[in-house]
């Protein structure tokens, strides 16, 4: 039998999925409400992966890992053009004595520590271009990606069709099929679906216990110069990438559920102040500018930054269930053949083709023992099962 699934959502959550799918024989049609695939949050210049870790949380440092490692790897191997992406090091600029505990802490995590980062100092700061009072850290497998083009790549399959202005309004199960509704009544049918429509996940009845909080980020990019620029990403409260497609790309800024789609001159203004620390020549240019370009887009974030990667329940078996038959792990009642995964925050280049990976080998029922640990982690019905005093439950749905 043929093993078809929906996707709802071509940025990298969507597309990355498809791809994992396809890989494994699915046919995908995957569905993007607008006219092209990564015009939301996927769809900037560039996109910084490096791994952003806590001071103290080790759950979420271990996940971050897993991810960074899994990503950057899986990216080196997907033959895109050599001008889309780089891991040659990525800065992180960061408080001297946080950096400090966060290179202890991390000693304990990663064996070969050296090779996987460096707390900056002078040699460092001169080798990448970096203005000298700065402390923090050197990642050197991180890097940028050109997040359009690894989408595009990433959907160029045999087994994945993308359909594009298909903006789907609702989900609903008949006849055993999987059965979605566009704005424009339009109708698809299969018998598996996945949504990764980030910040819109709400939206749709099944999924609307699922919150996340729109941030709106602007960033901007002046011509490429000839400043001697930081020849690797480096991380402040901002970013700024080196020269990529002969612009400096630098940003972002970032708003809890402001809706505003144009330009923002005070954005632009407080995205050239937050590149002051890592390169003052630079930011002294852009403050001469007359104008200067940028875009605008929408990342979807949880409360816990954790992402929501998984299955959901099925609300009407749910309502119905005492507290004490949901305690078991084993009665939960998930909603079959139904996948989400959203909720990526800013770290979506890192955190979504790992998750993808998972989420695949749970679509094709081939969990390894660390998928399970990352579906308990990233359990999408964690807020439901904390607030009925059942926090333990989330994190068990997978015996590991
Ligand atoms: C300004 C900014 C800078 C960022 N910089 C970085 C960075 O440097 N590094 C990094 O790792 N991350 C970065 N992020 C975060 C990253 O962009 C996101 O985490 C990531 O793009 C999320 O991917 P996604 O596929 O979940 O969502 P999206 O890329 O937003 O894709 C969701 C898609 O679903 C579609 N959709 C929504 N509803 C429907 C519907 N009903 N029917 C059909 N389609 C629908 C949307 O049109 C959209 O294309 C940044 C985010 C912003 C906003």
């Amino acid at each position: 039998m043929q093993k078809n699934i929906l996707i709802i959502g071509a940025g990298i959550a969507g597309c990355s999925l498809a791809h994992f799918l396809a890989n494994t024989g699915w046919a995908v049609t995957l569905l993007e409400g607008q006219d092209n695939i990564a015009q939301g949050g996927s769809g900037n210049p560039v996109a910084a992966i490096y791994p952003k870790f806590m001071l103290n949380d080790q759950a979420y440092n271990d996940f971050m890992l897993k991810s960074f490692i899994f990503t950057t790897g899986w990216i080196k191997e997907l033959k895109l053009d050599k001008n889309d992406y780089k891991f040659n090091g990525a800065i992180e600029i960061l408080d001297q004595e946080y950096a400090h505990k966060l290179d202890i802490n991390l000693s304990k995590k990663i064996l070969d520590k050296k090779t996987f980062l460096s707390v900056m100092n002078p040699s460092i700061l001169k080798k990448y271009n970096i203005d000298k009072n700065a402390s923090g850290l050197l990642f050197h497998q991180g890097g940028w990606i050109n997040p359009i083009a690894l989408c595009r790549h990433l959907v160029n399959h045999s087994n994945i069709k993308t359909v594009t202005n298909q903006k789907v309004k609702s989900i609903e199960k008949l006849n055993l099929e999987w059965t979605l509704e566009t704005d424009m009544k339009k109708k698809f049918m299969a018998h598996q679906v996945a949504i990764c429509n980030a910040e819109y996940i709400h939206k749709f009845e099944l999924t609307q216990h699922l919150h996340t909080d729109a941030f709106r980020g602007q960033i901007n990019w002046v011509n490429q110069t000839s400043l001697e620029v930081p020849s690797i990403v480096s991380c402040d409260e901002g970013y700024l990438a080196p020269p990529i497609q002969k612009k400096h790309i630098f940003g972002a800024t970032y708003a809890m559920n402001d809706f505003e789609e144009d330009i923002r001159l005070s954005d632009t203004r407080k995205n050239i102040a937050s590149i002051k620390e890592i390169h003052q020549e630079f930011y002294k240019y852009c403050l001469k500018q007359e104008s200067i370009d940028g875009r605008v887009s929408w990342r979807a974030s949880t409360k816990d930054r954790k992402p929501y990667v998984g299955r959901v329940f099925n609300n009407d078996l749910f309502k119905k269930l005492r507290v004490r038959e949901l305690a078991h792990a084993d009665n939960l009642p998930w909603l079959e053949h139904l996948y989400v995964s959203s909720g990526f925050g800013s770290r979506g280049f890192t955190f979504a083709p790992y998750c993808s990976f998972v989420l695949a080998n749970l679509i094709n029922e081939n969990l390894s023992r660390e998928d399970k640990e990352t579906l308990n982690y990233t359990n999408p019905e964690r807020y439901r099962l904390k607030k009925m005093s059942l926090k333990k439950v989330a994190s068990q749905i997978f015996q590991v």
